[in-house]
């Protein structure tokens, strides 16, 4: 599979960005079709394309520079009230540049920005069921 992507041009400075942060392993800056105003994307300067490739301390340190991030969002000008992070893994997961990143996107009543879907009310066995298979898979 093609492993360029536009953010390796970004990291790179071969292709435009607002940037934020930057220190040796992480970028942040704006994302260009912004959920809302302030919507910022931080992404580990080497490539993973996926979570499954992304060394677990970089991993880290994207929710480390988002933490970070968050604050400064609720005291910038843009003023947000609330953050929510969004990471998508893989197609299904609505992941369109492969190229692992964390949205951080400010928050502000009636900004129109949520999850779809709606959530269900399993049995606790069946909860339980998927919790044993789920920590089988873990491998501890
Ligand atoms: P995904 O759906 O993969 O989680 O999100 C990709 C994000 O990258 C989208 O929010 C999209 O607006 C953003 N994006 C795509 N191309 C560019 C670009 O060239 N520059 C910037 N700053 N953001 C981009």
């Amino acid at each position: 599979m093609n492993p360029y992507t536009i953010f390796a041009d970004i990291v790179a400075g071969r292709a435009p960005s607002s940037k934020v942060y930057e220190d040796d392993d992480v970028l942040a800056f704006m994302d260009i079709r912004p959920m809302t105003p302030g919507h910022l994307l931080v992404v580990p300067k080497v490539a993973a394309r996926s979570l499954a490739e992304l060394d677990p301390e970089l991993g880290g340190k994207l929710f480390r520079v988002g933490q970070r991030l968050a604050a400064a969002l609720r005291t910038s000008e843009v003023g947000c009230d609330g953050v929510n992070f969004f990471l998508a893994d893989g197609v299904t997961a609505g992941q369109e540049v492969f190229h692992v990143h964390l949205h951080v996107i400010p928050r502000t009543p009636g900004d129109g920005f949520g999850l779809r879907g709606r959530p269900t009310s399993p049995r606790r066995e069946d909860l339980d069921y998927l919790a044993a298979s789920i920590r089988g898979a873990l491998g501890d």
